[in-house]
């Protein structure tokens, strides 16, 4: 029997649920791997730090992301949890690079980024201290 226009839509969904679960399960695991080693609390990319990274940034994706660092797949396969395949990005570096840049571009890249939160960075604090001393 063929199946319904919702059955297909129905399947498909799960099948995105079951993916989205898999690729949670790899993440948590892979934070796990890097907080074991003790892996610097800096983005590999940009060199932002945790602390820092909100205050510059705010949150991503409604607050879903952008508090933490995220463990990042060097070769893009977020099932290869190989200690040595892992590193920490900040939210932006980590979308930025997404699945189509490799791990040696996206260092480039990450360069440029680290200029503009360390630019954004020294106004914040500019702004701060003038208050400070009024
Ligand atoms: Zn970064």
């Amino acid at each position: 029997m063929e199946k319904t226009r919702d059955q297909i839509k129905e399947e498909k969904a799960a099948l995105r649920k079951l993916k989205a679960a898999s690729k949670k399960e790899s993440r948590d695991q892979a934070r796990g791997l890097l907080e074991e080693k003790g892996t610097p609390k800096s983005c590999e990319y940009c060199s932002i730090n945790e602390e820092a990274l909100y205050e510059v940034w705010g949150p991503f994706y409604g607050g879903k992301r952008g508090k933490r660092l995220e463990p990042d797949h060097k070769d893009n396969d977020y099932k290869n949890n190989g200690i040595e395949h892992l590193c920490s990005a900040c939210s932006l570096c980590n979308c930025a690079k997404s699945n189509k840049l490799t791990h040696q571009e996206m260092i480039e890249v990450g360069s440029s980024i680290k200029r503009k939160w360390q630019k954004r960075a020294a106004i914040a604090y500019a702004h701060y201290r003038s208050k400070a001393s009024t």
